[in-house]
C-alpha cells in the first residue's frame, strides 16, 4: 500500500493538532508560530497523499492538476520548515516582534523556494521499483530544508541561555533525524519519507516544548502555573506596553491549609481563579502558593472591575467556604511601578504580607506612596544583608522575673540592628520575616545563637542566677535540617551545655509541625534544649499537637493578657483563665508576656503564673546595661 507511511504521519500530526488546540495556549509569539508549524504541516501531509494520488493516476489525472498536487505539497513543505525557523528563532529573541525588514530577510529563501515551485520543472517517475517526482521544483525542498536547517542550528547555539539544554537537544535530535532521512530520500527517491520525518520532528518539539499541560497548574484545572506566569509577565514588561496585574491572594491560606488540608486549598484558589476568569474574561494565573493573578490591558475595564466589585463575584462563586476566605485583591500597573518579575513579586508579597498594614481595606491600587513603603522595606533589606557581612546585628536581653523565686531567672534573648543612622530604628518583627524570604534567616540565627553562647559564657551568667536564655528560632529556622548540628557545634565551641538554653518557636510553627519540625526538635531535646512555645493565642491553636510536642514553657501572648484590663473584660477573663488553668493542667509553665503594670502583675501572680516578662521589670537591654541590671536586682 503507497500510502502507508504518509497515513501514519498524518495520524500522528491529527493527534499533536488536536491536543495542542484543545488545550489552553499561552499568549506567546513562539506559540503561534509553533501552531503555525504545525498546521503546515498536517497540510503537507494531506498534500502529499494528493499528489501520491495523482502520482499513481499520471495517466488518469489532468497534467496540470497533477503539477498543481506537487505545487502544493514542496510549497507547503517548504513553509513548514520556514514556520520551525522563525519558532527557534523567536525564541532566541526571547518572543520580540519582527520588523518588517526583519522577516523580509528571514523568507528570502522561502521566497526563491517559492519562485521555483511556481516556475520549476517537475518530472515524474513511476518504475516497477516505485515512484518519485524530481527536477528543478523537487530539488528546492533540499535547497530550502538545507538553508533553514543551518540557520536554526546557528540560533540554536549562538546564544546558549535562551534554550535550556533539552531543548536544544531536542530540536538538535529532529534536525539530525530529519537530515537522515532526507540523505536516505535523496539516495532511495522512491521512499518517500519526508511525512515521516515531519511527523517526527513535530512530535520531538510538541513533548519536550509546547505542550501545553507543561503551562498549566498541577492542582488546578485550567489555571495556567506559576511558571506561565513568570513567562508572560517577563514577556509583557519586555514589550514595554502598559498592563495591569490583578492579583488575588487568600490571606488566611494557613489557616485553610492547617484546617481543612491541601486539597481544599487547591479547590478555593481554583473557585478564585474561575470567577477571576469569568469575570474578566482573561486567562488565570497561579501566580504564587496563595495567589491568583489575570492580566488586563485597558485602564478602563481595569477601575470597572473593582466598581464592579470582582471580590463579591469571587466570593460568590465561593459559596460554601465564603465566610472563611479571607481575600485581598492588588492592581499593579506594569511598568509604571514595577519594571522586573523579581519586583512585581516583591510588590505583591509586600502588600500581601505582614509589613504591610492593611487598615481592613480588601482591594488596594498600588501608587506612589506604596511604592515608597516597598522601597523602604527594600532598603531595611539591604541594611539586612550588610548587616549579616559586617556584624551589624546585637542582641539584647529582656530580664524574665519568676513569681515563685521572686527573682530574675533568665531572659529573653532579642535581636536589634546596630545601624540606627540609616532609617532608625527598625524591628525585628520586619526585617527578621525579610530574612525568611530572603533566604539568610539560617545565617542570621546562627549569628544570634553565637552572640548568646558568647554572652552566656564571658560573663558566667549561671552566676548571676540565670537558669536560661530564650532563644528565638524562625518558622523557617526550625524546618531547616542542619539546625541542631549547628546548635550543637556551637554549645561546644562555648563549652556549654544545652539546659542553659531554651529554645521558643511560635505557636504557628509550631502547630504546621511538618515533619522536619518534629524530627529537628526531637534531636534538639534529646540533646538537652528546653522549648518554649511562643506567642501562645496569636495563632490559631491545634491544642492536640502542642500537647504531642513536649513544650517545658508556654508563653501567654499580650493579646490575651491585655483586654483582661480593659473596660467589659468579663469575656477576656474567661478566656485568659481557662487557657492559665489549662496549660496547668496539662503539667507546664506558663511565662506571661508584655506585662506592662504592677495590676497586671499581681494579677498574673495571684492565677500562678510562674514567670513574667514586661516593660513594667525592664525593656530589652544591650548586654552591660542588662548586667547592670542584674547586680542591682541581686542586692
Ligand atoms: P516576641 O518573641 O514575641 O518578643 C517579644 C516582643 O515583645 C519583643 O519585641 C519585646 O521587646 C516586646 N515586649 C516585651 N515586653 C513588652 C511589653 O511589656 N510591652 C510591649 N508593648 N512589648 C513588649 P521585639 O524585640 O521588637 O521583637 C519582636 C519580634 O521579633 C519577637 O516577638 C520575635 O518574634 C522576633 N524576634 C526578635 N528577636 C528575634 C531573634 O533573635 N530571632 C528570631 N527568629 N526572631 C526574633
Ligand atoms: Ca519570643
Ligand atoms: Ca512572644
Amino acid at each position: 500500500m503507497e500510502y502507508r507511511t504518509q497515513i501514519v504521519s498524518l495520524a500522528v500530526v491529527i493527534t499533536i493538532i488536536f491536543n495542542f488546540f484543545r488545550n489552553k495556549r499561552m499568549p506567546f509569539l513562539s506559540t503561534k508560530l509553533f501552531a503555525a508549524f504545525l498546521t503546515s504541516a498536517g497540510l503537507n501531509i494531506v498534500f502529499e497523499l494528493w499528489s501520491l494520488y495523482t502520482l499513481i493516476h499520471t495517466d488518469e489525472v489532468l497534467p496540470w492538476l497533477n503539477r498543481l498536487a506537487h505545487q502544493f505539497f514542496i510549497g507547503t513543505l517548504d513553509l513548514t520548515i520556514f514556520f520551525l525557523y522563525l519558532y527557534v528563532d523567536v525564541k532566541e529573541r526571547e518572543q520580540r516582534r519582527y520588523t518588517g525588514k526583519e522577516l523580509f530577510l528571514r523568507m528570502i529563501p522561502l521566497l526563491i523556494a517559492f519562485v521555483m515551485v511556481l516556475f520549476g520543472g517537475i518530472h515524474y517517475y513511476v518504475g516497477e521499483d516505485g515512484m518519485y517526482s524530481y527536477g528543478t521544483m523537487a530539488m528546492t525542498i533540499y535547497i530550502s530544508v538545507a538553508v533553514y536547517m543551518c540557520m536554526i542550528l546557528v540560533r540554536l547555539f549562538r546564544k546558549k541561555i535562551c534554550f535550556v539544554p533539552h531543548e536544544r537537544s531536542t530540536i538538535t535530535i529532529g534536525i539530525a533525524v530529519w537530515l537522515g532521512i532526507a540523505v536516505l530520500q535523496f539516495l532511495y527517491p522512491h521512499l518517500l519519507l519526508s511525512s515521516m520525518a515531519l511527523a517526527l520532528m513535530t512530535l520531538f518539539v510538541y513533548i519536550s516544548m509546547e505542550n501545553p499541560r507543561e503551562y498549566m497548574d498541577c492542582d488546578m484545572e485550567s489555571v495556567f502555573s506559576q511558571k506561565a506566569y513568570g513567562l508572560v509577565v517577563s514577556e509583557k514588561l519586555e514589550s514595554k506596553q502598559t498592563f495591569w496585574i490583578v492579583n488575588v491572594a487568600l490571606m488566611n491560606e494557613r489557616l485553610v491549609r492547617t484546617t481543612y488540608g491541601n486539597s481544599e486549598l487547591a479547590h478555593i484558589l481554583e473557585h478564585i481563579a474561575k470567577a477571576m476568569s469569568s469575570y474578566t474574561g482573561e486567562d488565570a494565573y497561579h501566580s504564587h502558593r496563595r495567589m491568583v493573578a489575570v492580566i488586563l490591558h485597558d485602564k478602563k475595564e481595569c477601575e470597572q472591575l473593582l466598581l464592579d466589585g470582582l471580590v463579591e463575584a469571587i466570593q460568590k462563586e465561593l459559596v460554601v467556604d465564603h465566610e472563611m476566605a479571607d481575600l485581598r485583591l492588588t492592581v499593579l500597573e506594569c511598568p509604571t511601578y514595577a519594571t522586573t518579575y523579581l519586583e512585581v513579586e516583591n510588590v505583591f508579597d509586600f502588600v500581601n504580607g505582614n509589613q504591610f498594614d492593611a487598615n481592613g481595606r480588601v482591594q488596594f491600587v498600588i501608587n506612589q506612596d506604596m511604592v515608597e513603603k516597598y522601597q523602604y522595606y527594600e532598603t531595611v533589606e539591604k541594611l539586612v544583608q550588610k548587616a549579616i557581612k559586617d556584624d551589624g546585628f546585637e542582641v539584647f536581653y529582656q530580664p524574665i522575673y519568676s513569681t515563685k523565686n521572686q527573682k530574675f531567672v533568665s531572659a529573653e534573648a532579642l535581636v536589634r540592628l546596630k545601624d540606627k543612622e540609616t532609617v532608625g530604628f527598625v524591628s525585628p518583627e520586619l526585617f527578621i520575616p525579610i530574612a525568611e524570604r530572603r533566604g539568610y534567616i539560617n545565617e542570621l540565627g546562627q549569628i544570634i545563637f553565637e552572640k548568646v553562647c558568647k554572652f552566656y559564657k564571658e560573663n558566667n551568667l549561671q552566676n548571676l542566677g540565670i537558669e536560661y536564655i530564650e532563644v528565638n528560632l524562625s518558622g523557617k529556622q526550625i524546618v531547616d535540617l542542619r539546625l541542631p548540628e549547628q546548635l550543637l557545634a556551637c554549645m561546644e565551641q562555648y563549652e556549654l551545655t544545652p539546659n542553659c538554653i531554651n529554645l521558643e518557636i511560635t505557636e504557628t510553627a509550631a502547630v504546621e509541625a511538618e515533619e522536619i519540625l518534629e524530627q529537628n526538635m526531637k534531636r534538639l531535646q534529646d540533646a538537652g534544649f528546653g522549648f518554649s512555645m511562643d506567642d501562645f493565642g496569636t495563632g490559631y491553636s491545634n491544642l492536640s499537637k502542642m500537647e504531642e510536642v513536649g513544650f517545658d514553657l508556654i508563653k501567654l501572648d499580650k493579646s490575651l493578657i491585655w483586654p483582661c484590663f480593659e473596660e467589659d473584660s468579663e469575656g477576656a477573663k474567661v478566656i485568659l483563665n481557662s487557657c492559665v488553668d489549662m496549660i496547668h493542667r496539662l503539667g507546664r509553665h506558663i511565662v506571661a508576656e508584655g506585662v506592662e503594670t504592677q495590676e497586671q502583675a499581681d494579677m498574673l501572680t495571684e492565677k500562678g503564673v510562674a514567670y513574667l516578662q514586661g516593660y513594667y521589670y525592664s525593656r530589652p537591654l544591650p548586654e552591660n546595661q542588662y548586667l547592670e541590671f542584674m547586680e542591682k536586682a541581686a542586692k
